[in-house]
């Protein structure tokens, strides 16, 4: 895998996630920067299982409020994340099977700043589909 599979990036502001994003629907995002040479570097992947848009809205406040470390690293982003990409998912169940791909595969070389395996959604108990493990 490639590509994230996402549109994208934007810039990560609140106008932009809102101007982009139209419908409450759960979905994916990643958080990262634009390289010299127009790549989008990835730092953060999320999600959120009702609305994509709470969870960058989210995110970006954790990074514009200029909390360092904790808060930030949990909710995502920090400052110099300065794009975002998203996709919406059928539902909680795919977008958390999204997740757990990009985990394991942007987290190979350390890159991410996510500390933890993604979790399923509510009390469903999936199984990663890439490591099989549950969380
Ligand atoms: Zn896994």
């Amino acid at each position: 895998m490639r590509s994230l599979d996402m549109d994208g990036p934007f810039p990560l502001t609140k106008v932009e996630i809102e101007r982009r994003i139209k419908e409450a629907r759960p979905g994916n995002f990643a958080l990262g920067r634009q390289t010299k040479d127009n790549r989008f570097l990835v730092r953060y992947v999320g999600r959120d299982d009702v609305d994509v848009r709470r969870g960058l809205l989210g995110a970006l406040n954790a990074s514009t409020t200029a909390q360092p470390g904790v808060v930030g690293r949990l909710m995502g982003a920090e400052p110099g994340d300065d794009c975002f990409k998203f996709s919406l998912a059928q539902s909680a169940d795919a977008a958390f099977e999204k997740h757990c791909r990009h985990f394991h595969h942007f987290n190979k070389n350390g890159n991410l700043r996510n500390r933890r395996h993604p979790r399923s959604p509510g009390q469903a108990n999936l199984a990663c589909p890439v490591c099989g493990d549950k969380f």
